[in-house]
């Protein structure tokens, strides 16, 4: 089966190695192997309920981790035809609540049960179970996701205080398959790593084309990866192929001496996306894993998770001190802004905008020449050879540790807290990336005689909306801000402040 077909659709190629290789592995996990027959026949069944219980066209939440079930959901999901939104156990309950506001989803499937208690929302839901006990014919003919249809719907942090979901059509995610199956050198059939939550676009990067290549998924939980003990136990009983991580979590990997080439043989292909690649991880990973090819991608979630790819050669490391982020792929453009110099996109992959934000969509998405096109807040050039550069963002937006975080949105959150006059975060810096945020207050009401009893009680506060990883590490008070000559709060000497 050739699956570097062009213009083919993702869930056609699925479909195919679901039918004509059911025997073949899908899915490795520490509890049990599942096969591309099973995720046919769950797939099928959940179509099935989906087709003849959901009358609308509106999106499905699909609310878990990393089980196979999640995947046999989605799979489910676009063959009934409609979008799903993946969203992780680990979301707070206020925040979910603005999600499912925003989304209007026409249904909850419940993969994740261990909660006892049902989600306090008036959206009807269903669980896994319920749905493979679900009674009646189990069709084999679905709709299907249509091309310029939605195919996912990815909810990243929004400026405001409130998530955007950006909608990621059917014909979007093909285009996208078929570059990484075509420009990477990536087999049919390989093991590849499954890590970052199926909430966040980079685990796409792994997902599709690895279901749309008859390949393994193999993941690894957020438990497994927060202790390095079981961290170390797991990793070499993958048996990897292809490696698809944030540079941070590399990192981390890196940080013990066996992991190597040496404890793993197989491992051919790292691809990074999301953040800054520094020259100091590609370095001590090349050493590490002398025969292995390295990748450094780029591309933000409303162009499907990235236009742009290089191989981290021997040689780029001797030529450039801050590593390139790729040559753009061949159906795409970018064009540079000349004053600004923010990076603009342009092509098959972008998004037709955020889901029920019309106002946000105006701001970031534009035509050019008849193609989508998306401006993305980072500031870049490329080079004569069309080697592009990231060079940091013209707005408040930043990754730590991978993640997308809109400052704006931490400090509405912050502002929320009845403790909390004003809130300014600023991002603490090291090597191009950032360490963590401070928080800067002014504070008001303050019940608390110690400076560490209010900040459990903003923290507390702020981590009902906030996603863990938004939530401030530091907190430093302040009586007043320094403002700048036309009345702002002068952002530069805070950061200056924290920086020094
Ligand atoms: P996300 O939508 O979460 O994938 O985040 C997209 C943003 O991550 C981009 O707009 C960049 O600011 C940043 N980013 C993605 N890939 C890279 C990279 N290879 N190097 C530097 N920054 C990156």
């Amino acid at each position: 089966m050739n699956s570097k077909v062009d213009n083919e659709l993702t869930l056609n190629a699925i479909t195919k190695w679901t039918e004509q290789f059911p025997e073949r592995l899908v899915y490795k996990t520490k509890e049990r192997n599942y096969t591309y027959g099973e995720l046919g026949q769950q797939s099928n069944k959940i179509a099935h309920y989906v087709q003849s219980m959901v009358a609308t066209s509106k999106p499905i939440v699909i609310f878990g981790d990393l089980q196979f079930e999640m995947v046999a959901a989605f799979v489910g999901v676009s063959k009934a035809g409609l979008p799903y939104i993946p969203i992780s156990s680990d979301t707070p309950p206020d925040r979910l609540q603005l999600i499912l506001q925003t989304a209007e989803p026409a249904l909850i499937i419940r993969v994740n049960t261990d909660t006892d208690k049902e989600l306090d929302y008036a959206i009807p839901q269903v669980t896994y179970d319920e749905l493979m006990q679900f009674d009646g014919t189990i069709e084999t003919k679905f709709t299907g996701v249509q091309p310029d249809d939605t195919y996912y719907i990815i909810f990243t942090s929004g400026t405001t205080g409130v998530p955007k979901g950006v909608q990621i059509s059917h014909a979007n995610l093909s285009r996208f398959v078929h570059w990484m199956l075509t420009d990477f050198d990536l087999r049919d059939g390989s093991t590849y790593l499954a890590q970052a939550a199926y909430s966040f676009d980079l685990s796409v990067m792994g997902l599709y084309p690895a279901l749309a290549s008859g390949s393994i998924l193999a993941p690894l939980k957020k438990e497994e990866t927060v202790n390095f003990k079981q961290l170390f136990t797991r990793l070499p009983e993958l048996s990897l192929e292809n490696w698809i991580s944030t540079p941070s979590f590399i990192d981390i990997c890196l940080m013990e001496p066996s992991f190597d080439a040496e404890h793993y043989p197989t491992i051919s292909h790292f691809l990074f996306c999301g953040e800054e690649l520094t020259h100091a991880t590609a370095t001590l990973l090349s050493e590490r894993f002398p025969q292995a090819k390295i990748f450094n991608t780029y591309g933000p979630t409303e162009a499907t998770v990235a236009i742009s790819g290089v191989e981290i050669t021997k040689d780029i490391l001797d030529t450039y001190k801050r590593l390139p982020i790729g040559y753009v792929k061949s159906d795409t453009r970018i064009i540079i802004d000349e004053q600004s110099k923010e990076i603009n996109i342009v092509g098959p992959t972008v998004s037709k905008g955020y889901l029920n934000n019309a106002e946000k969509t105006k701001e970031a998405f534009f035509e050019f020449e008849g193609q989508p096109a998306y401006h993305t807040g980072d500031a870049g050039s490329l080079d004569e050879n069309g080697l592009l550069f990231y060079e940091g963002r013209i707005d408040f937006q930043v990754k730590l540790h991978g993640y997308r975080i809109e400052l704006e949105e931490v400090e509405h959150h912050l502002s929320q807290c009845p403790y909390v006059k004003q809130a300014i975060v600023i991002p603490k810096w090291q090597d191009h990336k950032v360490q963590q945020l401070v928080a800067v207050v002014i504070p008001e009401n303050s019940p608390f005689e110690k400076p560490f009893q209010l900040t459990k009680a903003i923290r507390e506060a702020a981590s009902q909306t906030l996603m863990d990883y938004m939530v401030p590490k530091r907190f430093v008070y302040k009586e007043t801000f320094p403002m700048t000559q036309n009345g702002k709060v002068d952002r530069k000497a805070l950061h200056a402040e924290v920086n020094q």
